[in-house]
């Protein structure tokens, strides 16, 4: 059995988060320490540990994930200026090794806002 995450414990109902969406693939929770006025993590409910280790069944997954990822921008009003971000690796940043893709936008929220 793969082994239990942060997020899967998120997803068990295990640790408590701030839940925004969630479907049969994945869910949406607010980031414990946003780094932008509005920062979301969608996650699938299967454990991928990276982007890297996704496999060739994991397609219609990882299409979803970019669906569900527009839906929860729309719905949280920040449709018309986000950023999708997934870290791959902890030399990329990677803290959680559960895939998640990061939304980043909100007011004030710009291209500068992450430095590159
Ligand atoms: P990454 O660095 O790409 O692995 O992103 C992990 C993200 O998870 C970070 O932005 C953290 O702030 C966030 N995070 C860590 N613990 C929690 C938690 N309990 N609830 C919500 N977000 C969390």
């Amino acid at each position: 059995m793969t082994e239990e995450t942060l997020f899967s414990k998120i997803i068990n109902g295990e640790i408590p988060a701030d839940i925004v969406y969630e479907d049969e693939y994945c869910i949406a929770i607010k980031d414990i320490a946003p780094k932008a006025p509005v920062h979301l993590l969608v996650i699938p409910r299967k454990i991928i540990p990276r982007i890297i280790d996704a496999e060739a069944d994991d397609q219609a997954l990882l299409g979803h994930l970019m669906l569900a990822a527009g839906k929860v921008a729309e719905q949280a009003g920040i449709a018309d200026a986000f950023r999708l971000i997934v870290n791959n690796g902890a030399g990329a940043g990677q803290t959680v090794f559960h895939l998640h893709i990061h939304i980043l936008g909100g007011k004030g929220f710009s291209e500068s806002s992450l430095g590159f």
